[in-house]
């Protein structure tokens, strides 16, 4: 019985010969990206907040923001892409700095609920039997005074879906899934996005009849990713971002020129092609002026 995790189903929806590289011939690559690095950074600050909660203790702001500069700087490493060429480390531990210190003014003394559970590992069946198996972690599992239980997912992107993009989120709802056949007598389950860049929250509710459909779903593509035999590129703004651009028919060509030394980068055909055509393009317009 093979598992699958919300990413790992996004990965193939997004470009199956990523997902074939990456989870089914297992090729590593020791590359992170700055946006997943300040994400794991924030993610490990936010969970010694509320663990050091769970014990009556509040960290003060200094002490936290102490914590995730010190995090930042044991785990920064050589092999961290950073993107957009014009933003530099500092930038990102800022923006992080940044979506903490939000966090903690909306939040403190973080008291508002109690705390099950942070970075909490949910697996579970999709099925009856034990064919279709998912795994995940919620950020932090809580329980507010009416025994609503709080699944809260913290995001560092740059980009605020709508309500109706977190209405139709696949992950938090394959999560609520797991924490009712774990609590069974939950009364009331809410999902909670904190889209920390904008200091902003979105809450979702699902009904038994979405949580159904969704299963339906998300098991005929367990199925499709099991019985494919071809695992086809996709070329999406993501590419950017993708580990194995050198293993890519798409983009291994792009791959091959940028890592060329500058001579031979200005020498490659179509790098010279380009080049030529400009300076034709700059010649016609002088005439012309
Ligand atoms: S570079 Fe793009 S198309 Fe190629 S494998 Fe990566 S994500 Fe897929």
């Amino acid at each position: 019985m093979a598992t699958y995790s919300h990413s790992q189903l996004s990965t193939y929806e997004e470009c199956p010969l990523k997902y074939k590289l990456c989870y089914r011939d297992g090729v590593k690559r020791d590359t992170e990206s700055i946006e997943a690095f300040v994400g794991n950074m924030v993610h490990e600050t936010l969970k010694k907040c509320y663990d050091d909660a769970k014990f009556s203790r509040l960290t003060s702001l200094e002490e936290l923001l102490a914590y995730y500069d010190d995090l930042w700087r044991r785990r920064w490493h050589d092999s961290i892409v950073i993107v957009k060429k014009d933003l530099g480390q500092e930038h990102y531990q800022t923006l992080g700095q940044k979506m903490l210190s939000s966090y903690y003014r909306r939040h403190a003394p973080f008291d508002e609920d109690i705390t099950i559970g942070t970075e909490m590992m949910i697996k579970f069946n999709l099925d009856d039997g034990d064919r279709y198996q998912i795994k995940g972690f919620i950020d932090r599992l809580s329980k507010n005074s009416d025994g609503t239980l709080h699944i809260n997912d913290y995001k560092t992107s740059s980009y605020l879906p709508d309500q109706a993009d977190i209405d139709n989120d696949r992950q938090l709802a394959l999560y609520q899934m797991g924490v009712q056949k774990k609590w069974p007598d939950a009364k009331k389950i809410k999902l909670v996005w904190h889209y920390l860049a904008f200091d902003h929250e979105l809450v979702s509710q699902r009904t038994d009849d979405a949580l159904a459909e969704l299963r339906t779903r998300t098991i005929h593509l367990i199925d499709d990713i099991e019985s494919a035999e071809e695992f086809p590129p996709k070329e999406s703004a993501l590419c950017d971002w993708c580990e194995y651009p050198d293993l890519c028919p798409l983009r291994k060509h792009y791959y091959t020129v940028e890592n060329l030394p500058t001579n031979e980068f200005l020498n490659e055909p179509g790098v010279a092609l380009v080049n030529r055509f400009a300076e034709l393009k700059e010649k016609a317009e002088e005439t012309t002026d």
